[in-house]
């Protein structure tokens, strides 16, 4: 058989440094389990490739935003307990429930994932989440109490079962802050009011990649791992290789255009650069329709194993990058056609750099590369 043409872009997913996060992560949080947050495609990883890798490498189970994702799943033929926990009212719990997908609830879904239980004559199986500070959903304390009983009456009417108790964190990232120790305080109490309500839930979760990292304290049952699994580091300090960590994207094209080019060149739209000197400049085919931020100018790209900045506007299918400001790699002739990697794991630079030339976070640079650049599986 053929092999498959050479992807012209494409997002590289190493899947053993994915096997590799989660058997540290579970080391690291043993005895408590990892469930792998698989939403938005796997952070842009795909989703049922990752969750599979994931699985073989001992997580218990899978975490998603949306039921329509962990319905994906299903279809891939993964049976792994799914918990999904962000609905809209058009939400197809019914679905959910039939597909024995786990639901989130915070307040309103609680009714509605019952509405669709009774008419299914099926139980649904439920996670309590509670607001412990972030402001999103969660049940807010004061109404905890009584939400939790009316769990615990659906349940005695067969409806449902309360599978789990969770919450999640909203500065866990940096770990001086005061208020991951309020949030757990607020969430042990919750436990504690529910199981004395008679709750007898099977998992208790709260933390994120940078909880599970930085408080032992905060493992319980469960640690929701996603960041990490992909093998960036949470905190702004540290470095994946720092917390054992591999990161599992690679993205790369190769050049497809340089030239030398005078003094005076300028560069892409708005002619936001000149070049100062004589140089040659290399035209890297990716742009913001693949998600690289259009904002990100002096990102780094490497080329022969040297590092060149993007320069001038990136747009939307292209960005220029100039081979002369830090050395020159050969010539236009012989550049065409040369490997060029935005970001990698070792040796290559890293997401963080993109994003510090994005002004924004490790999770955004991955999760925004687009449809239009393939995936590839190694
Ligand atoms: N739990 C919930 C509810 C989330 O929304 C997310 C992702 O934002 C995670 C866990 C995973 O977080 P992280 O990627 O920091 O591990």
């Amino acid at each position: 058989p053929q092999s498959p043409p050479p992807a012209e872009r494409t997002a590289v997913i190493d899947l053993a440094a994915i096997r590799h996060n989660v058997r540290h992560l579970s080391h690291v949080v043993s005895p408590a389990r990892v469930m792998a947050v698989v939403k938005a495609d796997a952070y842009g990883h795909g989703a049922v490739q990752t969750a599979q890798a994931a699985l073989e490498a001992g997580a218990a189970w899978l975490g998603v935003a949306h039921i329509s994702e962990a319905l994906e799943l299903r279809a891939a033929g993964i049976t792994a307990p799914v918990l999904a926990w962000l609905h809209t009212q058009d939400t197809a719990f019914a679905e959910a429930i039939r597909a024995n997908v786990d639901v989130g609830v915070s307040g309103w879904d609680l009714d509605a994932v019952v509405t669709a239980a009774r008419e299914l004559e099926m139980p649904a199986r439920v996670h309590l989440k509670i607001d412990t500070g972030l402001g999103r959903n969660g049940c807010p304390e004061d109404l905890w109490e009584a939400f939790v009983g009316r769990a615990l009456s659906y349940q005695e009417e067969g409806l449902l079962r309360v599978v789990g108790i969770f919450s999640h964190f909203a500065v866990a990232d940096e770990p001086h802050r005061p208020e991951t120790d309020e949030q757990l305080q607020k969430f042990r109490v919750a436990v504690a009011v529910a199981e004395d309500a008679g709750v007898d839930r099977e998992v208790r979760h709260i933390a994120n990649t940078p909880g599970a990292l930085s408080r032992p304290d905060a493992h319980f049952d469960l640690v929701r791992i996603g960041l990490g699994m992909y093998g960036l580091s949470p905190f702004a300090g540290q470095t994946p290789a720092e917390l054992g960590l591999q990161p599992a994207m690679t993205l790369k094209t190769t050049i497809s255009a340089c030239k030398e080019v005078p003094a005076g060149q300028g560069v892409s739209y708005g002619f936001t650069y000149r070049t100062s000197e004589p140089t040659t400049l290399a035209l890297v085919p990716l742009g913001y329709a693949d998600g690289v931020p259009r904002v990100a100018t002096g990102g780094p790209v490497q080329v022969d194993g040297q590092v060149y900045p993007v320069v001038g506007r990136i747009a939307m299918d292209q960005m220029v990058v100039d081979l002369g400001r830090t050395g020159l790699a050969g010539t236009p002739q012989t550049l065409v056609g040369r490997e060029a990697v935005l970001f990698g794991g070792a040796g290559y630079p890293g997401v963080d750099e993109w994003a510090s030339a994005a002004g924004s976070i490790n999770y955004e640079i991955i999760t925004r590369i687009s449809g239009r650049v393939a995936r590839t599986y190694v």
